[in-house]
């Protein structure tokens, strides 16, 4: 098969999205110079869009593509560099199970360990074996795909989620939008499916990515009901309502395969001897041994982080940002990208325009757009009492009024907080807590006027742009919500930004805060060659609680990666 790179057709297409066969077909004879006949089939691998001139928006292809007397055709394209030969992407295990033929554990320990099962794991005599039946703290897309990779490897993992399943969390989280109970158990961040559950779903991300893990984490999502084209779009999304229904089929899948989710149990505290893993202790007092325990809890498990530090667990602080969310109406942003194109034909196409904006302020600190939701919604986003935090959400159809994003002030732990790894965590929960009063202690956000915020003089009346946060706002002036050099820095950029997306200044357009969840404020290190603790063997901290990744996409892969080396280690038991 071969890859065709660089094939620019017009966005003048009769075709709702993209083009159609016929015409990338034609674009194809003409490249490759060939009978139309010597086309056996052809698929796209990606599908970028070409924006730099409004007047003039194109379509960029790769194509894979399977012809008739491939050696020749590449023979005589030997010099062209946008004709190669497909590379290999296909997931490779690194290594299985190998049941029943198992070694059996060693008599004492095997003995301790069987009795310390719960009942419901007694008689397990396949995955890796009695003693070393991996167990996976988290079901976020981190602690998904661990699980469905060691699940898929033969090694039946226990997932253990503080959370609800999904549907039940559902219910709790719009219980708090709607009528502000929170569930600190089960909310916007904790439960099946983690974080990115009620969500825009957004699927891209700039790791490195030489084994194309990142695939393996968009073809599992499409067998578990994300649209196909999230597999060659540039900037793919799934939308929140898709998202609950894959959770559970990816759950579904895990089970099939031997693997167990248990809700509600979290994780309270690790037992370690001799530097060296041997059980974690549930809420319910229940006592699960492993000696291989993937800690993929997100970036608000505030109370676990405390714990793992309390064990002696390696961690370090590090950076994160913190800022508000920005609303604008999603027709000013469409205008304002889409330039001299903008037409409803256009945004049929390409949809709601996005954006990523930075500006350097002149206080040495970088002001960026972060998590930029077209036609979305601002989201009640708190996991503890007392506290508000925000976040941004859309539906695949990205068709609501208002865009939305974090503006965000990245702080770093050498200048901003003293040294103490869970200094940055305080500061996000005394930012919350500030937020909560400023919104009237009710679970209420705290809100401004854009014109508002830059002349420092609290809001009194909504202007062209209403909130879309529930369970609502309360105006006032978000002036004290956050540090000074945060304040002086996004007051400096909102006008600067309005230099690349006119009307970014727009004085009705609306602050809502705080936004502190950007990622997580603490690092559990690990060894770079094992994935393991750099100082607890059998620990391996996932996904971007862990510090290790920054969204859903790169948490799914982390869970590839450590999931990997898990798998290593349990064929080698
Ligand atoms: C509203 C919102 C919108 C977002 N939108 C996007 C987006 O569009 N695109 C994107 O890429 N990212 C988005 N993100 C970020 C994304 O969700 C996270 O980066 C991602 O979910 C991180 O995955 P994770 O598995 O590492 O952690 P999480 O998804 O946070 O999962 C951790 C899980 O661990 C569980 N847990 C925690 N402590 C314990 C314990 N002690 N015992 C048992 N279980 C525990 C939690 O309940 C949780 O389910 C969004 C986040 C939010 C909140």
């Amino acid at each position: 098969m071969l890859r065709i790179t660089e094939i620019k057709l017009p966005l003048i297409t009769s075709a709702e999205a993209g083009h159609s066969d016929a015409e990338i077909r034609t674009a194809l004879i003409k490249k490759l110079a060939i009978n139309a006949a010597d086309i056996v089939s052809f698929s796209i691998f990606k599908r970028g869009v070409d924006a730099r001139k409004s007047h003039a928006i194109l379509f960029v292809y790769s194509l894979d593509v399977v012809v008739n007397g491939e050696a020749k055709l590449l023979a005589k394209l030997v010099k062209d560099p946008h004709v190669k030969p497909t590379p290999d992407t296909q997931y490779q295990f690194v290594a299985t199970a190998t049941p029943p033929s198992q070694p059996s554990p060693s008599k004492g320990e095997g003995a301790k360990f069987a009795q310390s099962l719960p009942s419901h794991s007694q008689g397990e005599s396949q995955g890796g074996g009695l003693t070393h039946r991996p167990v996976i703290v988290g079901f976020g897309p981190a602690g998904i795909f661990a699980a469905l990779i060691l699940a898929q490897a033969g090694f039946k993992p226990i997932v253990l989620e503080r959370g609800k399943a999904v549907r039940e969390r559902t219910k709790d989280t719009f219980n708090f939008w709607r009528k502000s109970e929170l569930s600190p158990e089960s909310n916007v961040q904790f439960g099946e499916g983690g974080a990115g559950t009620f969500s825009d779903g957004k699927l891209w991300s700039q790791i490195k990515d030489p084994k194309h893990y990142g695939r393996k984490v968009l073809q599992e999502f499409v067998a578990a009901g994300a649209p196909p084209e999230i597999m060659y779009v540039s900037h793919p999304h799934i939308g929140t309502f898709r998202l609950v229904g894959m959770v559970e089929a990816m759950r579904k899948t895990i089970e099939s395969l031997g693997g167990e989710i248990r809700f509600g149990c979290r994780v309270d505290d690790i037992e370690i001897e001799q530097n060296q893993v041997q059980a974690v202790i549930l809420n319910s007092g229940e006592r699960i041994a492993t000696k291989h325990l993937v800690l993929a809890v997100g970036h608000s498990a505030r109370d676990t982080f405390e714990m793992i530090h309390r064990n002696n667990i390696y961690i370090e602080a590090k950076p994160f940002s913190i800022g508000f969310r920005i609303e604008h109406p999603q027709s000013l942003i469409d205008k304002a990208r889409y330039g001299n194109s903008y037409s409803e034909d256009l945004l049929s196409k390409l949809g709601s325009a996005e954006y990523k904006l930075v500006h350097h302020a002149s206080n040495g600190r970088s002001v960026y757009s972060f998590c930029m939701c077209p036609g979305g919604t601002v989201v009640a986003a708190a996991s503890e009492a007392g506290r508000v935090v925000t976040n941004g959400m859309s539906q695949y159809s990205r068709n609501e009024r208002n865009a939305n994003a974090g503006i965000v002030v990245g702080i770093t732990p050498e200048v901003d907080y003293p040294d103490n790894p869970l200094a940055g965590m305080q500061l996000q929960r005394d930012l919350e807590s500030t937020a909560y009063v400023l919104g009237g202690s009710n679970y209420a956000a705290p809100a401004q006027l854009i014109g508002d915020f830059l002349a420092n003089k609290p809001s009194t009346q909504f202007g062209e742009v209403l909130p879309s946060y529930t369970p609502g706002v309360h105006l006032s002036n978000l002036n004290t919500a956050l540090p000074e050099f945060a304040i002086s820095a996004i007051r400096e950029a909102i006008p600067a930004f309005a230099k690349q997306i006119k009307g970014y200044d727009l004085a009705d357009g609306l602050l809502t805060g705080v936004e502190t969840r950007t990622s997580a404020p603490i690092r559990i290190k690990r060894n770079d060659d094992t994935l393991e603790s750099i100082n607890t063997k059998g620990l391996y901290p996932c996904g971007e609680g862990a510090g290790y990744a920054g969204g859903i996409l790169s948490a799914g892969v982390d869970g590839i990666r450590v999931a990997e080396m898990v798998s290593l280690n349990l064929s080698k038991v």
